[in-house]
């Protein structure tokens, strides 16, 4: 399928479109906003292409802005991580939509008849530098914004604790009742408030809230906070500041700074949009205003998607790290050897809407081989090896015979797999007592090797224990493809590699996660983690693999014909060679593995 003719339609791009037609807008921004609280999930995949796509289409850009206002729980290495996953997922797809910021870190307040503007100092040209836009980046203009609050009298310092709050908040059928803070002077609570700034009170003593309205039915509504003091470091500002602007203050005003014409969000902030509007009504910004717009989240099968659940599993050990290849992570994915082209595909298939459902995980295992058929090279690995000799293939001879390297690339040309009279096959395509209806090798039996020749079983070698350990065969010379006897209908093929030949590599297996379509679901009360998948992760570590993959680097993906797709890890063996993860299997093996 062509990415190029999967061209997606939904609500978010029809109002984009109308907004474009009715001159609106001039020119589309969108934004990726992640909070630098962790690394990048599938969930996130989604808004990343909804933005970008969005930007690319309509000759836009997007902004990637780290959301990075609570310093408690952020950290550079996720500012990083969060980079180099969005550059992987949109690289050659929407790298031309990327709305990159100028030096200038700070943008200083300026006057645009009488109204404050810190617009202008964000350049929006594309590709100038590849620094993200950083929220704290726009601290100064924040603070900017809330004197201006205080001093129209829609703000003000409050001296209740968190507790006492929260309490007065009342719930969405119990109005709220008013802070006894709320009507100080505007001079008091501009003091107050610069002194916020300066560091003269301890976290939790005071807070800056807005002044709305403590009777709306939308409790977002009720006098929500815009700062709290907090005396920690920033990642990005150091110890600049003590406090710090929350969520719905500062994202509409972030957006308001960068000239955001449609934020999109998923749809837990359908309640915050009236909060968001009034912000940017009281600041009497120049317009055009950006417009929030909410689409239903991602959720899929056997995952959990909260960067907090993850978290968990990280620093609990149930996982090695954020790119863990079983983890849903954007990192975990790209080091298991999900192409970026299956994410966005993936992406295009769910589609965006405003209802929240849950997506089968297959669909992206889906995809995943939909991507891989088309791109990697085939070859034979044998990963539960059971040698196999041919008695009356001549010793020490080997042939180098010709295979396809992808059927569904003939650029991608052919190769030279040796052949020997020692191989290893795999342990089950070999049965003494086979069951019915089984095509591979058993006593007396023949099968067709690969690329090679047919074989029967002549015989049986078996440890004290009575265990196979090697199966004796003769062969048809003749078999041979282009040979006489190479039309004969044999039932079986099976795949194999050249003992002396073969590179000894580990394999580590994968499945899903979670053992249960739903495990955040804690309805049952049973704890989400106790439904981790122990079978997760399988290591073997004595695979034999043609030396066709001798040089592999890492990330690239083979197909291991008859198995799956595997890929190089970044991690290497004990020897120091390479380690191969299996990426997906060839068909969707759950269903059925589930019901045994
Ligand atoms: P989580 O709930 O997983 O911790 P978050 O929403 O707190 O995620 P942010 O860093 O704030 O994470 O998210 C950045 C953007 O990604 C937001 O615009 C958010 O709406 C979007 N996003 C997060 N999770 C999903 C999801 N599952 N599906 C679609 N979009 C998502
Ligand atoms: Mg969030």
């Amino acid at each position: 399928m062509n990415e190029e003719n999967l061209r997606a339609t939904d609500f978010i791009r029809e109002i984009v479109e109308e907004d474009l037609k009715n001159g609106r807008y001039q020119k589309i921004i969108t934004r990726f906003p992640p909070e630098p609280n962790g690394y990048l999930h599938i969930g996130h995949a989604k808004a990343i292409c909804l933005n970008f796509g969005i930007a690319r289409e309509y000759n836009g850009v997007c902004h990637i802005r780290m959301d990075d206002t609570n310093p408690v729980k952020e950290e550079t290495e996720y500012v990083d991580s969060i980079q180099e996953d969005i550059k992987w997922l949109i690289s050659g797809w929407a790298q031309g939509s990327l709305g990159l910021k100028e030096a200038d870190r700070e943008p200083p307040a300026v006057e645009v008849d009488g109204k404050l503007d810190f617009h202008a100092q964000v350049c929006r040209e594309p590709g100038v530098k590849t620094e993200p836009f950083y929220a704290s980046d726009y601290f100064e203009a924040f603070y900017q914004f809330a004197l201006k609050l205080i001093r129209i009298g829609k703000a003000y310092v409050c001296d209740l604790t968190a507790e006492e709050v929260d309490q007065m908040r009342g719930a969405p059928d119990k109005p709220g009742i008013e802070s006894p803070y709320r009507n100080r002077s505007v001079e008091e609570n501009l003091d107050l408030f610069q002194r916020m700034r300066a560091g003269e009170f301890p976290d939790g003593a005071r807070t800056l809230r807005a002044k709305v309205d403590m009777k709306s039915p939308n409790v977002w509504m009720r006098d929500p906070l815009i700062y709290r003091i907090r005396h920690v470091s920033h990642h990005q500002t150091g110890d600049k500041w003590c406090i710090y602007p929350l969520y719905d203050f500062a994202h509409c005003v972030s957006d308001y700074i960068e000239g955001i014409t449609h934020s999109v969000c998923t749809l837990e902030f359908v309640v915050h949009r009236p909060i968001y509007d009034w912000f940017l009504e009281m600041l009497d910004l120049p317009r055009p205003l950006p417009h929030q717009y909410e689409f239903a989240r991602l959720n899929l099968t056997y995952t959990v998607m909260s960067k907090r659940k993850l978290l968990a599993l990280v620093q609990q050990g149930k996982v090695a790290d954020w790119n863990d290849p079983r983890m849903p992570t954007i990192a975990g994915m790209r080091r298991r050897g999900y192409p970026a082209a299956a994410l966005r595909l993936f992406c295009e298939k769910i589609g965006i809407a405003k209802r929240e459902n849950t997506i089968d995980v297959s669909l992206l295992e889906f995809c995943v081989r939909e991507e891989l058929n088309k791109s990697s090279l085939r070859v034979m690995g044998v990963l539960k090896p059971i040698k196999l000799v041919i008695e009356n293939y001549p010793e020490g001879k080997v042939e180098e015979l010709e295979a396809v390297n992808n059927p569904e690339d003939p650029q991608a040309g052919t190769r030279k797999v040796p052949f020997s009279r020692e191989l290893y096959i795999e342990e089950d395509d070999f049965r003494e007592t086979p069951p019915p209806k089984y095509y591979r090798l058993v006593p007396g039996g023949e099968v067709r090797l690969r690329y090679a020749y047919i074989i029967k079983c002549v015989g049986l070698e078996k440890d004290s224990e009575g265990r196979v350990h090697t199966i004796r065969c003769t062969y048809d010379p003749d078999s041979k493809a282009g040979g006489a006897t190479s039309g004969r209908k044999i039932k079986g093929t099976i795949h194999w590699v050249s003992a002396p030949h073969a590179l000894k590599r580990e394999v580590r297996l994968y499945d899903r996660l979670f053992n249960v379509e739903d495990p955040a679901d804690e309805s049952d009360g049973q704890d989400w983690m106790t439904h981790l998948n122990p079978g997760a992760l399988e290591v073997l570590p004595n695979c034999f693999i043609e030396p066709f993959v001798k040089d592999a680097l890492v990330g690239q993906v083979y197909q291991f014909e008859r198995l799956g797709y595997f890929c190089v890890d970044e991690d290497k063996a004990q020897d120091g060679s390479n380690v191969f993860n299996r990426t997906v299997t060839l068909r969707d093996s759950w269903a059925k593995t589930q019901k045994k």
